[in-house]
């Protein structure tokens, strides 16, 4: 269950992993309006200003679900907009009030990790913050202007370096499809996004995350809208699989505590292990379901 508090407004969005999370406002919206995404086009992006009223909203929380809060997530689609001594104070005062309280977490735009100092982000993570999910989608500079992500592979690198470095937990998300269906520009979505994961490996050997989605037209998305008129189209069955192949194909074979799962809702095939060290058994299963898939007809 998620436990929620405060003036959150529809529609809520948190990584499945933030299941039992409980749900706490920081911002409203998200700043950014990628032509994929239809998530929070309804809300106007702001930062709730009032850090009492936010704090009130903790000791509420407390109220209501007692000492059961293990895990908050940060509302809503870049909480990393607020600034970092405010970020600091409200992830204290959670874990002040919420003795049990083990992962604080958010969504967050590289840009905006990019902005705060290393020193603002060790200051965080000491304060209990303990990881980010970012939303890369692709490693191609091409693919990420045309989806206006607002950022680029440099940038993505150094966000990440810069949490690795502050001890706060990386994961990142990219997503197969973004491309659309030729398919030279989706082998290069692909592999960008493999260089770029290479580029990411922290230093030393610490847990990281990378997890693609599969592209899911949504109304209300740009992409929904230039699909419908032909201006973009979406890749095939084996397409996707082929880009999820290139892609794990192009990582280093030596990457070390990446772990790599495939099982989001929209994903066709479910992979769950560690880059490196599983990267021919994902092959494997790769190249199996395509060969299926091919003998069914599939294209
Ligand atoms: S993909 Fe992420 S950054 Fe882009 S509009 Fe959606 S929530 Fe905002």
């Amino acid at each position: 269950m998620n436990y929620v508090v405060g003036n959150l407004t529809e529609p809520v969005f948190r990584p499945p992993s933030e299941w039992d999370a409980l749900l706490l406002p920081v911002t409203n919206g998200c700043t950014h309006r990628c032509t994929f995404c239809s998530m929070y086009r309804t809300k106007k992006f702001h930062i709730r200003k009032d850090i009492d009223e936010i704090k009130r909203e903790i000791e509420q929380a407390r109220a209501m679900y007692g000492n059961r809060i293990r895990k908050i997530f940060f509302e809503d689609g870049n909480a990393f907009t607020v600034k970092p001594e405010l970020l600091c104070e409200i992830t204290a005062y959670a874990h002040q009030v919420h003795p049990n309280l083990k992962k604080v977490s958010a969504y967050a735009h590289a840009r905006d990790i990019v902005k705060k100092s290393d020193e603002d982000l060790a200051d965080l993570a000491a304060a209990g913050f303990t990881m980010v999910y970012v939303g890369i989608e692709s490693g191609d500079d091409d693919v990420l202007k045309s989806c206006r992500k607002g950022t680029n592979q440099d940038e993505f690198e150094l966000a990440a370096q810069k949490c690795h470095r502050a001890g706060i937990d990386w994961s990142g998300i990219f997503l197969l499809g973004l491309a659309g269906d030729d398919p030279q520009k989706s082998r290069k979505h692909a592999i960008e996004s493999a260089k770029l994961i290479n580029r990411m490996a922290p230093p030393s050997p610490i847990t990281w995350y990378i997890s693609p989605l599969t592209l899911e037209l949504a109304p209300g998305s740009d992409l929904w809208e230039q699909q419908k008129t032909g201006e973009f189209r979406t890749g095939s069955f084996i397409q996707i699989l082929e880009e999820l192949h290139t892609m794990i194909e192009y990582t280093d074979d030596n990457l070390q505590k990446c772990v790599f799962n495939t099982n989001h809702a929209s994903n066709y095939l479910s992979l769950k292990g560690e880059l490196g060290r599983d990267k021919a058994s994902f092959l494997n299963s790769i190249e199996k379901a395509i060969k299926l898939a091919r003998s069914r007809g599939y294209t």
